[in-house]
């Protein structure tokens, strides 16, 4: 039925985020391998700052968030001016889209890219654009193709999610030199900190006034119940997303539990090291029962089946097993499952389980 009070164009084509399952009815030792998350949980130091900046609750927080500017920018060498910081990664994505798209406009995601940028873009009243990819990897090529001068912001993840691959240095900085002044590139670095020595980009944006950057505490820091991301970009474009932003964006619980996450640098070191050990063992163990996978850089593995089928069912018998995985066909890759990087005990599961399932497979 159609109601005389219609949301503006684009709002009623978003089809809803569907974010990873976490519980099976009924089933205990259920492990959520489907949302990316850290499985050792956030550093003892971010849960103690909580706790102490529990006691100022009535005080409204920080507008301008300058302790956690200062602290990013001190561990990443970064403009502290040049951050902005946000409800998520994903308030920084809808920011973005807020300012740079509307009516008119075309926003760029690619054909597997992450599904918060078509919901944003849509929101704010531009046209998402998908661009394919190329054997699960971004393709330059095709999105310069894909520009126009309706073009206003370009999304790429690298890492990819779901896909785990990654383009090098040269081609995003060849992406960046040959998009039309009018077109902002974001680099998207849910995953970058799984990446030793990677900057997420933050270089190219220090170089060019046409690269934007997005990070997030939900993953190897492991805070995705807090809801904390930051940006880094050009001034110009810093000034615009403020101007977008609600000035309470961010409480004080968060951004203490954000601050003590960031200089807890050996957890995060720890962390990233048992991911890149147990993300090799899982790919192989994978692998070795004929389900293959690119090469992941992030905290997950695309396992490939053979069919669309076989992944189905799979899933299922995970399942059965007390083990959620994310089933990936609303990314273009139905025959695929993303399956989060557990702990060690979590990888010998889902290794034992597919052993099982490709045994019954005949
Ligand atoms: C998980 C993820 C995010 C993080 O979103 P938050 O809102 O910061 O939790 C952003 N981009 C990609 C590609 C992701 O996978």
């Amino acid at each position: 039925m159609t109601h005389a009070i219609q949301p503006k164009p684009g709002v009623l084509e978003i089809r809803p985020y569907v974010g990873g399952e976490s519980r099976i009815p009924g089933a205990r030792d259920v492990v959520k391998l489907s949302s990316n998350e850290n499985p050792f949980g956030p550093s003892e130091a971010a849960k103690e700052a909580i706790r102490k900046a529990v006691h100022q609750l009535h005080r409204y927080p920080s507008t301008d968030h300058t302790a956690l500017r200062t602290a990013i920018a001190e561990v990443h060498g970064l403009d502290p001016a040049r951050i902005i910081c946000g409800n998520g990664s994903d308030e920084i994505i809808t920011l973005l889209c807020q300012a740079y798209g509307g009516p008119g406009t075309e926003v760029i995601h690619t054909e597997h890219g992450f599904g918060m940028y078509r919901i944003s873009a849509l929101a704010a009243g531009a046209a998402p654009i998908e661009v394919h990819e190329q054997e699960r990897k971004v393709d330059v090529d095709a999105i310069l193709d894909a520009v126009n001068f309706r073009t206003r912001l370009v999304f790429i993840a690298n890492p990819g999610n779901p896909t785990g691959t990654m383009i090098g240095q040269n081609e995003v900085g060849r992406l960046a030199a040959d998009l039309p002044e009018h077109v902002m590139l974001v680099l998207d670095g849910a995953y970058a900190e799984f990446v030793d020595g990677y900057d997420g980009g933050a270089k190219l944006v220090d170089e060019r006034e046409n690269v934007f950057m997005t990070r997030t505490f939900s993953k190897i820091y492991g805070l995705g119940g807090l809801r904390i991301g930051w940006g880094y970009g050009p001034a110009h474009a810093i000034d615009a997303l403020n101007r977008v932003r609600g000035p309470f964006n961010l409480s004080e619980l968060q951004m203490a539990a954000a601050e003590a996450a960031l200089k807890d640098e050996d957890y995060v070191d720890r962390c990233r090291a048992e991911n890149t050990r147990m993300r090799a063992w899982l790919a192989k163990g994978l692998n070795d029962l004929g389900v293959p996978s690119d090469t992941s850089f992030a905290n997950f593995v695309l396992a490939r089946f053979e069919s669309v089928e076989e992944a189905d069912a799979c899933e299922a018998h995970l399942r059965s097993e007390g083990l959620l995985v994310r089933k990936t066909a609303g990314y273009k890759l139905a025959n695929c499952l993303r399956i989060t990087v557990g702990d060690e005990a979590s990888c010998r599961r889902v290794i034992h389980a597919m052993t099982a399932f490709k045994d019954r497979d005949g």
